[in-house]
Parts: C-alpha cells; sequence; structure tokens
C-alpha cells in the first residue's frame, strides 16, 4: 500500500426526508440568533417561505445568488447581512447559493447551514471560486467550510430532470477524480467509490419518475459522498479544464461537467488504468477501453 495522509473535514450532516424542518433546532444549536437566508432569484419563493417558517430567528432573504459567485453580489450581500446584524447565513439551494454564503462567511465570519437541493457537493467542501472582471479563482479555508449541512430529498423533488441529471455528473466527476488523485488515499476512494455506487444506481430513477423519494435521497445521499472527497484530496485535467471554461466563458457549471466528462476519463484512464478499473467495473465496461 503507498504511503497517505487522510485530513478529515469537520461537518455535521442531518440527512433525511423532511428534515429541513429541523433548521431552526440546528441555529439554537449553534448558539446563534438572527440568520439571512440565501438563494437565487428562481429559488426566491421558497427561501421566503424558510424565513417565514424561522420567524423571529429570520432577517430576511437575499436571493440574488448567481453562477461562479460574482464578487459584486457578494459585496451587496454582504452589505444586506451587515446591516441585519445577523450571525449566521441559510444557503438553500445548490452550489450557486452554496458559493454565496461561503463568500459571505469568508468576510464576516459568519456560520453557515447550508441545505442543498442539487448535487453539485459544494456544501461539504473548504473550497470557494468567485468572479470578478471575468477570471474565475479558487481559494480554499477552514473558515469557508460550512458547519452544518441539512439533506432533505424533499427539496430535490422539483429539481427539473435535465439539471438531476448534469447535476449527478457534476457529482460524479469529484468521485472520478478522486480515484486517481496525487493525494488519494484509502478512506475517500472508498467514499468515491460508494458516492458512485449510489449516483449510478439513482440517476436512471430519478429520470424516469423524478417524484421518487427513494430514488431522491440515494442521489443526494451520493452528492454527499462526492463532494466530500471533493474536498479532501486534489482534483485533476477534468475539473481544471471545466473550471477554465465555466470562468472564462461563463459557461453552466454542471453541464459543462456532464459533456466533458466521458472525455477526460477516456483520456486518463489511458495513463491510469489500474486506478480506473474499479469505476469501469462499476459501469460495466472495460478498462483501457475508455470505459
Ligand atoms: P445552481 O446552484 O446554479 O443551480 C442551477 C439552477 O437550478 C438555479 O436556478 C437554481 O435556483 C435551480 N435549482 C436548484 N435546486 C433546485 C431545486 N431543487 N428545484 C428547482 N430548481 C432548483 O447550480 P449547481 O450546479 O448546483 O452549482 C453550480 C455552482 O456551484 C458553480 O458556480 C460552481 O462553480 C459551484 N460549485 C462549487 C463547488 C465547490 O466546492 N466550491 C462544488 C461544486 C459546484
Amino acid at each position: 500500500m503507498q504511503a497517505f495522509v487522510y485530513t478529515a473535514a469537520p461537518a455535521r450532516i442531518v440527512f433525511g426526508a423532511g428534515s429541513s424542518a429541523g433548521v431552526a433546532e440546528e441555529i439554537r444549536r449553534l448558539g446563534l440568533s438572527l440568520v439571512l437566508v440565501l438563494s437565487t432569484p428562481h429559488q426566491k419563493g421558497d427561501a421566503e417561505a424558510l424565513a417565514a417558517r424561522l420567524g423571529p430567528l429570520a432577517a430576511g432573504v437575499f436571493s440574488n445568488a448567481a453562477m461562479h459567485t460574482p464578487v459584486e453580489v457578494t459585496k451587496n450581500a454582504v452589505d444586506v447581512y451587515r446591516a441585519a446584524g445577523a450571525d449566521c447565513v441559510v444557503s438553500l439551494g445548490g452550489g450557486s447559493t452554496t458559493g454565496l454564503g461561503k463568500a459571505i462567511a469568508l468576510r464576516t465570519d459568519a456560520a453557515q447551514i447550508v441545505i442543498p437541493t442539487t448535487y453539485a457537493g459544494s456544501e461539504v467542501t473548504p473550497i470557494l471560486g468567485q468572479t470578478e472582471n471575468g477570471v474565475k479563482t479558487t481559494m480554499r479555508g477552514p473558515e469557508i467550510l460550512p458547519e452544518v449541512v441539512i439533506y432533505d430529498a424533499e427539496l430535490t423533488l422539483g429539481l427539473p430532470v435535465a439539471i438531476s441529471m448534469t447535476s449527478g455528473l457534476n457529482a460524479m466527476a469529484h468521485a472520478a477524480e478522486a480515484l486517481y488523485a496525487q493525494d488519494r488515499n484509502p478512506i475517500i476512494s472508498l467514499m468515491a467509490m460508494e458516492g458512485l455506487r449510489a449516483m449510478i444506481e439513482a440517476l436512471p430513477g430519478v429520470s424516469a419518475q423524478p417524484q421518487d423519494i427513494k430514488a431522491r435521497e440515494t442521489a443526494l445521499y451520493g452528492a454527499w459522498l462526492c463532494g466530500t472527497v471533493l474536498g479532501a484530496v486534489g482534483m485533476s485535467l477534468h475539473h481544471k479544464l471545466c473550471h477554465t471554461l465555466g470562468g472564462s466563458l461563463d459557461l453552466p457549471h454542471a453541464e459543462t461537467h456532464a459533456v466533458l466528462l466521458p472525455h477526460t476519463v477516456a483520456y486518463v484512464e489511458e495513463a491510469v488504468p489500474d486506478l480506473l478499473a474499479p469505476l469501469a467495473a462499476l459501469v460495466g465496461g472495460r478498462a483501457g477501453t475508455g470505459l
């Protein structure tokens, strides 16, 4: 066995259909008193409903989260957060909303509770990508990692099938690249394979029956594992390409991953067939054949 270093990121994961009903409890458990709820414009209604349920614990809603975390949006959100006197953000949505929560936390030390509604996985990584003047830069740090993640599959039932599939492939890309990461280790490889297995099991079910809560739960479980490995080991060719293309040309994130993934994995497999053989077996392909 090759030598390795394994560093676990602290995380409180609350998983279960209906679990987002416990968000007020999580706020109090962290000793916090006032949250700003974040969303994209598309999920503004859901964010407002959540804020209404939180009553006096919610300072309000900021619903301008956008793909690739534009710095000018973050500046506006920080102004709203500070003016409200909040001590926590609740990010309700996909990677774009989680990214905004991380960017606010970086600038204000806000605590973060994330309720993910896609499979992007950002909620369990200490990574923040931000865009300014068409250039996307990425940073990492413990202050970026959200404190609590609530995975409630009921909130993913409305995720359109097309976004579910591309988002699922985005998650699988994290796990595929973890298998051949230079700093890979046995625990992360186990998580990566289980994340891939869960996604491969779930996505056909989500596609056939988007309201199937079991398939949605399995996909969310896979997203958690795939996100965790993204946060733990270095990503390679595939993520670098997506990052450069997405940030420079403002391409949609998950779609870019979905389109590139088969090509990048097939390309890398020629160099590291042994490391990708377990994935080839999982998808029923043969090693050495581009899966
Ligand atoms: P997204 O967050 O932009 O969501 C896409 C669209 O789907 C949005 O309009 C959103 O409101 C809508 N949506 C989300 N959940 C929904 C639901 N359940 N029902 C209906 N509509 C819903 O897309 P994404 O792919 O989740 O995130 C992409 C962003 O996340 C990119 O900026 C990417 O760089 C970032 N990201 C960061 C990391 C990290 O670790 N830092 C990891 C993955 C992705």
